[in-house]
């Protein structure tokens, strides 16, 4: 995982920039604050203005490494100076729910000592979900988990990105807690922490806020078995 321009300025959401290569509906940028997805994230969504008009970018595609832009017009080639434009509340939508997810993973966390998650999915649509390898089930605790998530949430409690040495991590219980979700380190060698202060450390590469307060009130919907020791909990902002 690079380290990308929505990581050091998550507060960027519109910005000048320019082509490197397009293909008809794809454009390589110079540089881009939109998020490429990855980790259960969907990526950012927006638009590109250009000397033409404006074209909607759909998503982001990572491909050999290189993050194309992919357009709502297939037939459309960009080119030169451009402005790209991330869709602010859809992407605060996304950093509430991830945001979010990390404090019901502490909460399992704590309550289930040696817990893991296996499966993460924050959507657009201001849903997502969690599955969990749990080390003891109880699927009353778990439904009412959200209240303990929003405790939270009220506290406004700060949410800090900070770089760590990805050895030194591997050293520490629960920072890297799920395979499926952390990132890889960053070529040179460190790996992304989201610190939620007193709460929750762990590696991720996602889209967060910067206070939990910033979150709308949390909503527990569903909890699915999916085997003996595994449950999906689905859960809405
Ligand atoms: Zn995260």
């Amino acid at each position: 995982m690079a380290v990308y321009l929505c990581h050091e300025r998550p507060d960027l959401y519109e910005h000048e920039t320019s082509v490197v290569e397009a293909r008809p509906g794809r454009v390589l940028l110079d540089r881009s604050a939109f998020h490429p997805g990855g980790g259960g994230q969907v990526s950012d969504t927006g638009w590109i203005d250009h000397a033409g008009g404006v074209n909607e970018v759909v998503g982001v595609e990572t491909v050999d490494g290189a993050t194309w832009h992919v357009l709502a017009d297939a037939g459309a080639q960009l080119s030169g100076t451009v402005v790209v434009r991330v869709d602010h509340e859809r992407r605060s939508r996304i950093a509430q729910l991830h945001t979010d997810s990390h404090l019901l993973n502490a909460l399992v966390y704590d309550r289930f000592p040696g817990t893991l998650v296996t499966g993460a999915q924050i959507n657009d649509d201001g849903t997502g979900r969690m599955d969990f390898d749990l080390s003891e089930i109880d699927n009353d605790v778990l439904r009412g988990l959200d209240a303990g998530v929003n405790e939270i949430i009220r506290s406004g409690v700060d949410v800090r990105s900070v770089y760590v040495d990805a050895e030194d991590a591997a050293a520490v219980a629960g920072l890297v807690r799920s395979l499926s979700v952390a990132p890889p380190p960053t070529v040179d060698g460190r790996l992304r922490v989201i610190d939620i202060d007193g709460v929750d450390r762990q590696a991720c590469g996602g889209t967060h806020l910067t206070n939990t307060a910033q979150s709308r009130p949390f909503r527990i919907t569903k909890v699915e078995s999916k085997g003996k020791r595994n449950r999906r909990i689905r859960f809405a902002v």
